[in-house]
């Protein structure tokens, strides 16, 4: 796609993400192709493609792109599966994974943030990517099981719902940990006999998540 931020966004690969180490052609595509600087407040537009993350609002953010691109690549996608993330915000790491999966489904706990963020995905067509308003801790069962899941709030443990939702063979990326001490990506890939194995992948800082099996302090 051919916009005002293309040379930004190519800067932006180049420098942020294949020199760190992001080579999965498909994720440097998708990184490629989807216009960030929609999926940020307007005022924001002009920082969109900065080695950073930026507000969007309700006190959540929208992660560095670096970070959605490692997490995207650690969900070893090879197109044509069905996916699941939690913590949609404004839909940015859902139209990534729509440029690679075949079906995303993503769940976000605020309605505002939700209703945005349809309307941006399919403004810019993305009509393999459905949306919900819920508690994404719990999973969306109706479409499971999962290839790929993928929180983008960190909890305190990985929950069973979403475990039991992942499909044998597929992986589930999350951060955990003290969400005010910091956290760590978590992989898990489920095995044939409902076995995980575990990675502890990159020391990050998210948002939290809320819901039934998230922090429920506030
Ligand atoms: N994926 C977004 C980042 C959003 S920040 C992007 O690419 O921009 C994390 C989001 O998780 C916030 O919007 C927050 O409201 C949402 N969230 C927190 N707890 C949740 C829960 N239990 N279910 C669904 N969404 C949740």
């Amino acid at each position: 796609m051919q916009d005002n931020y293309t040379e930004s966004r190519r800067d932006m690969v180049k420098k942020q993400i294949q020199s760190r180490g992001i080579n999965n052609p498909l994720v440097v595509k998708a990184m490629e192709n989807v216009p960030r600087h929609e999926f940020v407040p307007e005022n924001f537009r002009p920082y969109a493609y900065e080695d950073r993350p930026l507000s969007i609002g309700h006190g959540q953010t929208i992660s560095q792109p670096y970070i959605v691109a490692f997490m995207t690549q650690a969900l070893r996608l090879g197109g044509g599966e069905r996916v699941l993330e939690i913590g949609t915000g404004l839909g940015y790491q859902a139209a990534v994974l729509g440029e690679i999966a075949s079906e995303v489904y993503t769940v976000e706990y605020l309605t505002e943030l939700a209703d945005q963020a349809r309307n941006c995905l399919s403004r810019l067509n993305y009509s393999n990517v459905t949306s919900t308003v819920g508690d994404g801790s719990e999973g969306w069962p109706e479409h499971s099981p999962y290839m790929g899941i993928i929180a983008t709030a960190s909890g305190p443990s990985v929950p069973q719902t979403l475990k039991d939702q992942l499909a044998v063979g597929g992986k589930l990326v999350m951060p955990v940990g003290n969400y005010r001490f910091g956290q760590y990506i978590l992989r898990l890939t489920k095995g044939y006999y409902g076995d995980f194995q575990e990675e502890r992948l990159l020391d990050v800082a998210f948002v939290p998540l809320r819901g039934k099996y998230g922090w429920n302090e506030d």
